[in-house]
């Protein structure tokens, strides 16, 4: 897939999934809610990162490492970078001092890796919880979570815990990971009063192309959109009252 979309198409297409996301915050009741709109860069070659600064992209995330330091050459002061892909631990050294959100932590040892490189102030992460228990998918079982969290408190300060990410299955029917989501959501709910001395577990990393409305009716604080900016027919418009 090569994204050869211009800067005026992507703004047009980016309306279209704002739109759809304040439909569905409306639907679910959350219209007083930020959710943000993060742009996989994955999908762009280096110099096509110029076409979604024109369209007004402002945070975009990253799968690897290499691509990261490539993109940032030329383009690190246009966007908010945050790392989407599986970090591997030799390459937190690289990784976390560049991007403002780590989404894919998924083990102590990276939480403890994350610390050593972490900026003054602290790297944020979000721990990436493998709901539908794929095996083929990286990300922590829900039981693993808290001794996620124990790791991170223990940085004191150096590796801040802001919540959750999934990754749902691919599906043909956005509804049928609904559940994923929705467990995502009670995730978080059960644990963020009791880890509210140490963290603001508020962000839900999930939904994507196929499935972000779903995800945002479900509570989604950021999603993580690819593909529908480059296909063809770009965002289908489901809720227009058709
Ligand atoms: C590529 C990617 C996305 C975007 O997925 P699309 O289906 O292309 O919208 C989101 N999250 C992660 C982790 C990705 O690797």
């Amino acid at each position: 897939m090569s994204a050869n979309v211009t800067g005026t198409d992507l703004r047009a297409r980016l309306a279209g999934v704002r739109e759809n996301i304040e439909e569905a915050r409306k639907r679910s009741g959350r219209a007083g809610e930020d959710v943000r709109v993060l742009v996989a860069t994955k999908y762009y070659a280096p110099e096509q990162l110029s076409a979604l600064a024109e369209a007004g992209v402002g945070l975009v995330g990253e799968n690897r490492a290499e691509d990261l330091v490539e993109k940032q050459e030329l383009f690190g002061d246009k966007f908010e970078w945050h790392f989407i892909g599986h970090l591997q631990r030799r390459k937190a050294k690289v990784v976390v001092p560049r991007v403002s959100l780590v989404h894919s932590v998924d083990s102590v040892r990276l939480i403890e890796e994350i610390s050593n490189r972490a900026p003054v102030g602290g790297a944020e992460i979000l721990v990436q919880v493998n709901v539908a228990d794929e095996e083929s998918k990286y990300g922590v079982s829900e039981g693993e979570v808290e001794e996620l969290l124990e790791a991170a408190a223990k940085t004191e300060g150096k590796v801040l815990a802001r919540g959750f990410m999934t990754l749902a299955p691919l599906v043909e029917d956005p509804e049928d990971v609904r559940p994923v989501f929705a467990k995502l959501r009670t995730i978080r709910d059960s644990l963020r009063e009791s880890w509210s001395p140490h963290f603001d577990l508020s962000e839900l990393s999930m939904g994507m192309s196929g499935d972000y409305e779903v995800a945002v009716e479900e509570g989604a604080t950021v999603v993580r959109i690819g593909r529908m900016l480059i296909e063809e027919d770009g965002p289908v418009r489901r809720h227009d009252g058709s």
